[in-house]
């Protein structure tokens, strides 16, 4: 009998959960099984926001994939996937097309711009490896810049970061710890440096406990950041941004560097290959198939899942992914050994804990609040656990994160 092929599209926490779940279980004559990711390695996006602040090198944040991957039982293929001929069961990549019988796509998340002009040209977002290295290097720029040029430019020490949500305060506190370091090595005065954080919302991380909030604006503030809340980004310049407080008149802020943390969507192959979603995020049946597409499954940032209690989405996290890629493992090992029945998945939150640089942290875990060390303790044991779920303890004593007290 012919195997069966299963198609894993992206090797991040999602994709490689299933990958690494399913080599422990399936057989090498019960399915082959593919893995098609852009580059040879894996990053954390969990620690983007440290690479692009320079806190942490990119080359910390990555991994080769081959390295936590069995190749007698899959095969990885790097390449970028284009688009889903769902009609053929096909996968066209940039470099050739491939088939399958089970596909899961976990191709990540992308930035969205909703729009706004200029954003697309002018900003710069947390996305991938290639997006920190680029944001580390032009805040380094704008540094070194600033210090040789005879009619010296303020402005060019302005960084405008778009949106407090958990990115772009996670980020902030990273730019706390890392500007002082960049002032003493480029010769720059600290008083002439500016981080604006501007958020749309009345209050910074909306929704998230007002205590924790409190404490991670009044630690970001120490360190330097000017919150502008209730105020949207309207336009990004070459100059700058543009920013309206609800209908009141428009303002110019001049700022040699613009993050847009602020939107996150879908990966736009989901759309290309007719898949109907949502801003790229396809609301998947609960065993995580694709409504009418019994043998795609979609997981990770690109699938939409309701949170019944409050009928609105879930966020998409990476501690979602990876849960969903242990179940998506199992419904696969069902599906390719003829059971019907697919388990349900069922999002299990321990909790959420935002970082404010090395050394600082806020949370709610296990029903607890907690904040400083103590938090900052629980985000690093977070961040290993990953790497423990994925490459077992050798890739925690590679990787992980042991600046802990
Ligand atoms: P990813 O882990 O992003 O992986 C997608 C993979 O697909 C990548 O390897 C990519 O290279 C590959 N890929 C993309 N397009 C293609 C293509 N066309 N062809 C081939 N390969 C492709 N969540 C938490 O739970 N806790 C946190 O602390 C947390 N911190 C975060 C910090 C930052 C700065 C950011 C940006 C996000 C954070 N998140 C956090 C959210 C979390 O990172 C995402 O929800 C998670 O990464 C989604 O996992 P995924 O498997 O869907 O995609
Ligand atoms: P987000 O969507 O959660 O937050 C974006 C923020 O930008 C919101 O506060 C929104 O009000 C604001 N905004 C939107 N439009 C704006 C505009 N025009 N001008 C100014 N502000 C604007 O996005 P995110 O922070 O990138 O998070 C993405 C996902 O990743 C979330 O699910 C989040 O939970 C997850 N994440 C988790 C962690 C963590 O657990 N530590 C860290 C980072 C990201």
């Amino acid at each position: 009998m012919r195997k069966q092929k299963i198609v894993i599209l992206g090797a991040g926490y999602g994709g490689l959960m299933t990958a690494t779940r399913l080599q422990k279980t399936v057989g090498v004559n019960e399915a082959e099984i593919v893995l098609v990711n852009k580059n040879e390695y894996h990053y954390e996006t969990t620690w983007l926001h440290e690479a692009s602040a320079g806190t942490l090198h990119h080359d910390r944040v990555r991994y080769d994939i081959k390295t936590v991957i069995d190749q007698n039982k899959v095969d990885f293929i790097k390449d970028t996937a284009v688009e889903v001929k769902t009609d053929e069961k096909k996968v066209i990549l940039e470099n050739g097309e491939i088939d399958y019988d089970y596909l899961v796509v976990a191709l990540g998340g992308e930035s969205e711009t909703f729009g706004i002009k200029g954003l697309k040209e002018y900003a710069f977002s947390i996305v991938n490896v290639n997006s920190a290295r680029q944001i580390r290097e032009h805040i380094e720029y704008q540094f070194a810049t600033y210090s040789s040029e005879a009619e010296k430019k303020d402005e060019r020490l302005t960084i405008v970061v778009g949106g407090a949500g958990f990115t772009g305060i996670e980020f902030l506190g990273e730019l706390g710890n890392r500007i002082p370091e960049l002032c003493r090595e480029y010769d720059v005065d600290f008083k002439k440096v500016k981080v604006i954080c501007v958020e749309a919302a009345p209050m910074v991380l909306p929704g998230f406990d007002p205590e924790l909030v409190e404490y991670a604006v009044a630690h970001l503030e120490k360190k330097g950041v000017e919150f502008r809340i209730g105020t949207a980004i309207k336009e990004c310049t070459t100059e700058g941004i543009i920013v309206g407080k609800g209908e009141e008149e428009l303002e110019e802020i001049k700022a040699g560097t613009v993050i847009w943390a602020a939107g996150v969507r879908g990966n736009s192959l989901i759309e290309k290959s007719g898949i109907e979603a949502m801003r790229g995020r396809v609301k998947v049946q609960p065993d995580l198939r694709v409504p009418g597409h019994d043998n795609i499954f979609i997981i990770g940032d690109c699938s939409l899942i309701i949170n019944e209690e409050i009928n609105r989405p879930y966020p998409p996290t990476a501690q979602i992914a990876m849960q969903q890629g242990e179940t998506c493992a199992r419904n696969l090992v069902s599906l390719i050994r003829n059971k019907t029945e697919l388990e349900t998945f069922k999002p299990d939150i321990k909790g959420t804990v935002c970082s404010l640089g090395e050394d600082d942290a806020i949370g709610e875990a296990f029903g607890k609040k907690m904040v400083g060390s103590k938090a900052s303790f629980m985000k690093k044991m977070v961040d290993n656990r990953a790497l423990y779920m994925i490459g077992g303890p050798s890739l925690v004593l590679k990787k992980g994160k042991f600046n802990i007290f």
